[in-house]
């Protein structure tokens, strides 16, 4: 079985949308891309840091999806990284209240020697010095490694995240971040400024329009399921991410053929995610329903056309 090493946050979040408000709710991006990997026989392990303040059941939950978090660090006295965020009523875009980072501060992250081979890497969404020590740490050079930022890292670590994202496979990143990173508008440019950073993949997420792949010249674009309610998108780039990663680790092939797939999977899951506030709804999908929306999917893109 493939391994997938993830490092990301393990938070808590509190979260207003339209739709309603929440108290502090289990959140962070190693979270979610956990709980969407889970969907993928592979074996996979959480880099991550965490407070004492951070509740048992949170870290069961993860242990019933198979998640293996020997890597977490738990600091006695600590209080876990806290974000809180408002969606505006397009639900398409929303603002940062707080960050607070706590433990994450001084985090020096330390992978478990079980994961120093794994197959894929999946950087979440963390500072770029501790997404680098990790890439650093690692025995036999990965398959693929697939990073994900966000706008708050360019704003205090640009530098930072220039080095890494020379060392990584694929970039998944939302379509406002890859316009301030490239500075380019269009989003076929800003993808090319940012393949010629680094990465050889850039993969664009447009929320509820889709996701966009991209590989010196190639491109493949998948829509995002149109969905009758959506009540908090939170998560649902992590959990694109973590389809993404899962289902690379799971085949261990990564042509762009199979990337496309991988998009497709990533897609699929995110869409079950802003169904519910939360990790809510990943926390109980079946496989079953997975399925099922695939074929809707599969529908939704499929066409003849008689070209001559
Ligand atoms: P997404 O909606 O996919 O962008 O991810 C939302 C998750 O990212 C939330 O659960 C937050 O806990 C987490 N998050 C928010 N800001 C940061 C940050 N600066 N660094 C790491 N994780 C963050």
């Amino acid at each position: 079985m493939s391994k997938l090493l993830i490092v990301g946050t393990l938070a808590f979040d509190k979260i207003e949308t339209p739709f309603g408000k929440t108290d502090k709710i289990l959140g962070g991006a190693a979270t979610y891309i956990g709980l969407s990997a889970s969907h993928f026989d592979v074996e996979s392990g959480i880099v991550s840091i965490i407070g004492d303040d951070f509740p048992n059941e949170y870290l069961q939950l993860l242990h019933n999806k198979n998640i293996d978090t020997s890597g977490v660090e738990i600091v006695k006295g600590g209080k876990t990284f806290f974000w809180s965020g408002k969606y505006h009523n397009d639900m398409n875009t929303r603002d940062t209240l707080i960050t607070e980072l706590n433990t994450l501060e001084d985090f020096n992250p330390v992978v478990p020697a079980s994961f120093k081979d794994a197959e894929v890497v999946m950087l979440g969404n963390l500072h770029p010095a501790v997404q680098n020590s990790v890439i650093d740490q690692m025995s036999v050079k990965p398959k693929m490694i697939i990073l994900d930022t966000m706008n708050f890292w360019m704003d205090v670590a640009l530098d930072d995240l220039k080095k890494v994202i020379k060392k990584i496979d694929v970039i998944t990143i939302n379509d406002e971040e890859a316009r301030q990173l490239s500075g380019e508008y269009s989003l076929v440019n800003a993808a090319k400024k940012i393949h010629e950073m680094g990465p050889k993949y850039v993969v664009i997420k447009k929320g509820e329009h889709g996701a966009l792949l991209v590989n010196e010249g190639k491109m493949f674009y998948a829509p995002a399921l149109p969905l009758a309610s959506v009540f908090d998108p939170t998560g649902a780039g992590d959990t694109f991410a973590g389809g993404f990663a899962g289902y690379i680790a799971k085949t261990e092939d990564i042509s762009f053929n199979n990337m496309k797939n991988a998009v497709i999977y990533g897609s699929n899951l995110a869409s079950f995610c802003v169904e519910k506030f939360g990790t809510e709804r990943m926390q109980n999908l079946t496989k079953d329903e997975v399925l099922q929306r695939l074929h809707q999917f599969k529908e939704l893109t499929q066409f003849e056309i008689e070209l001559e």
